[in-house]
């Protein structure tokens, strides 16, 4: 069989990697992949945006595609899975109006009071006035966050009035969001720790993949500005069987459920990031439609099964007896940046150091990199996801920095502390 993979960065490396160790997939197609994805036995990339739906969909009749596996969420907001569907192609993703979840906070706010689902109070906002009369309020620390699809960076955490009143006005008045931020969701700030919690579903069955947690914020001890995640680690030992039986009951089977009522069906990767109250309680931050990046590369690390038999028996409805297997040890993710990011950085790069041979114990995900006479040169913000796997977190993180320690670039930054609160759990 062969499977398309859509997309170009690290979680796309990390899906299309783990489906070709499959001996039942003949070839995995990219499109448009990067770097680390041209370089891989079984793996080709196409020359083909992950947003163009005419083309992906010309590209996986022309290839006999068996299954396509859609990474970003921008395509499954604009609908690419029911295209897929009406030309009776296997793709695993939601459909458009499923993937609302993820496309607008505001609809998935009201959703989830709408259906008695945990998340913090919260109210919706297009005009400036308002706005800032609804912050002065509730007074900080408080959230604002822009409506739509911003690259994971339309959030602002403010903790000082000032910086509140400011973010309502860069995305009201002045659009630093654009479209994306014209409307804006208020939200209280939620105290706890984070945890993301991602299943497969076929809209009523769940196989939820290992647990995870990501380092959203830019610079170590958690500060700085948001970016896409800096780097991830799996297992979460926040989440305990007990808390996952919890967010199981009120908040996965809950959504699915409420979905259906409201006459969509869930099929795909879905996402929720949570913050897991002091009192366990699991409060829903967000959720995404696909998988997470930079979770996916530690999860795949540690996925033993197959991948692709687990999104065709979804797609065929028939997820119900499917379970999935996993590595015991933990695997800890660190992404090597740009410096500069999430803010300007320079692209171009040499990268140097990268290993030459694959290892049990650690992989190299390309993220943001190409191909330029020979050479593996950056080509985006996050530019590597380096993974390395241990019998604990603290053990898996020293094989992944052992490995980020020996490749460089002119001017790469990363964090020395992903995986801190784990390893502080593990020593406690
Ligand atoms: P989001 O894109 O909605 O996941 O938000 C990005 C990050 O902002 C989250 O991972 C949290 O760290 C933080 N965040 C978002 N909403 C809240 C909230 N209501 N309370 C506290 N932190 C939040």
């Amino acid at each position: 069989m062969k499977i398309l993979i859509i997309g170009g960065g690290g979680r796309e490396h990390a899906l299309a990697w783990k489906c070709a160790q499959s001996g039942d997939v003949s070839e995995v197609i990219v499109a448009p992949g990067n770097a680390g994805t041209e370089l891989e036995s079984k793996i080709r990339n196409v020359d083909v945006a992950a947003d163009d739906i005419d083309a992906l969909l010309n590209l996986a009749s022309k290839e006999n595609i068996g299954l396509t596996i859609v990474g970003p969420e921008q395509p499954l907001v604009a609908g690419i899975v029911d295209r897929f569907i009406a030309q009776d192609l296997p793709c695993f993703g939601p459909v458009a109006a499923a993937a609302q979840l993820e496309g607008s906070k505001a609809y998935t706010k009201d959703f989830l009071l709408r259906h008695g689902i945990p998340t913090g109070a919260y109210e919706t906002f297009t005009e400036v006035d308002l706005a800032l009369a609804y912050v002065r309020k509730k007074g900080a620390p408080i959230v604002i966050k822009a409506d739509g699809l911003a690259a994971g960076k339309g959030v602002i955490v403010a903790f000082g009035i000032d910086e509140a009143e400011n973010a309502v006005r860069d995305m009201l008045s002045e659009g630093a969001f654009g479209d994306a931020g014209h409307r804006i969701v208020i939200e209280e700030f939620l105290e706890g720790e984070e945890a993301s919690f991602i299943v497969m579903t076929d809209g009523i069955s769940v196989l939820p993949l290992a647990s995870s947690q990501d380092h959203k914020a830019r610079d170590e001890g958690d500060v700085g500005p948001n970016t896409g995640g800096m780097g991830a680690y799996s297992p979460a030992p926040v989440v305990t069987p007990e808390i996952e039986q919890r967010i199981m009951d009120e908040v996965i089977n809950p959504t699915l459920a409420g979905l259906r009522k409201d006459g969509i069906n869930y099929l795909g990767f879905l996402y929720a990031g949570l913050m897991i109250t002091a009192d366990g309680t699991p409060k829903v931050i967000e959720f995404n439609c696909r998988m997470g990046d930079p979770e996916t590369q530690p999860i795949m690390a540690r996925m033993r099964s197959d991948l692709a038999p687990i999104c065709l028996a979804a797609i065929a409805g028939d997820l119900s007896n499917v379970t999935a297997e996993w590595d015991s040890r933990a695997a800890l993710g660190v992404v090597m940046a740009a410096g500069g990011y999430p803010g300007n950085y320079a692209k171009g790069k040499t990268i140097h150091g990268l290993p030459q041979q694959e290892s049990r114990d650690s992989k190299v995900f390309h993220a943001g990199t190409a191909i330029s006479g020979g050479d593996v040169i950056t080509s985006g913000g996050r530019v590597l996801c380096v993974v390395g796997l241990g019998d604990t977190v603290a053990g898996a993180s020293d094989t992944a920095y052992e490995l980020v320690k020996s490749i460089e670039w002119d001017d790469v930054y990363y964090r020395n502390d992903i995986g801190h609160r784990a390893v502080g759990r593990e020593q406690s």
